[in-house]
C-alpha cells in the first residue's frame, strides 16, 4: 500500500506565522485534514505528525516519519513575511528528482486554485530537507500577512489547498505504476 507523511508545520506552543486573524498552525492543520481525507479515500495509508493543536517540534516530526518509512512526505506550512504566492522547497540529495517531480505536480494543481506560484526551491539548509529519507517537498500555499489570504481565510478555502496537495500526490504515484 502506499504510504505518506503529512508533516504539519508548528502547533502547540508555536502557533506559526500570525495575521489577519489567521494562525498558521490551524491553516496547516486544515489543509493537513483535507489532504489526508482524499487520500483515504484513495486507498493510500497516511500518518500525519498530530492531528490537533499540541506540539509538534520537527525533530520530533521526522522520526515520526523515519519510523512510518512512507513513499513520500509533505510538510505542510504557510508563509509570512511580505509576499505573494505558493513555493515549494526540496532536497537537493538523491531523492531530489522524484520530489522536484511532486513539486512540479503540486504546483500546478495550485495554480488551479487561482493562486500565483513563486516557484520550486532548492533547499538543503532546512531541516526536512537535510534528514529526509524519502522524496520529500515542503509547501508554503500562501502568506498570511499579504492578500494572499483572501484566497485562504475561510477553513473551506484552507481545504481546497489541502485537497490540492492530494491531487498532486495521487498523480505522482500515478505516474509511477
Ligand atoms: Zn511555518
Amino acid at each position: 500500500m502506499n504510504k505518506v507523511f503529512i508533516a504539519v508545520g508548528h502547533g502547540g506552543r508555536d502557533p506559526g506565522a500570525l495575521a489577519n486573524n489567521l494562525r498558521e498552525a490551524d491553516c496547516n492543520l486544515v489543509m493537513a485534514l483535507a489532504m489526508e481525507q482524499v487520500l483515504l479515500q484513495h486507498g493510500l495509508e497516511v500518518k500525519l505528525s498530530r492531528r490537533t493543536d499540541c506540539n509538534n517540534p520537527v525533530g520530533e516530526e521526522i522520526a515520526a516519519c523515519q519510523q512510518f518509512a512512507p513513499e513520500l512526505a509533505v510538510v505542510i506550512h504557510n508563509n509570512a513575511g511580505g509576499g505573494r504566492g505558493f513555493e515549494v522547497f526540496h532536497p537537493v540529495d538523491a531523492y531530489m528528482e522524484e520530489s522536484i517531480a511532486l513539486a512540479l505536480l503540486m504546483e500546478q494543481e495550485i495554480r488551479l486554485l487561482g493562486q500565483r506560484s513563486r516557484g520550486l526551491k532548492q533547499n538543503n539548509r532546512l531541516r526536512w530537507m537535510r534528514k529526509c529519507t524519502c522524496p520529500t517537498v515542503l509547501c508554503e500555499g500562501f502568506f498570511l500577512d499579504s492578500d494572499d489570504y483572501l484566497l485562504a481565510q475561510t477553513e473551506e478555502q484552507q481545504a481546497t489547498f489541502g485537497k490540492a496537495y492530494a491531487k498532486a500526490v495521487l498523480r505522482w504515484f500515478e505516474e509511477r505504476k
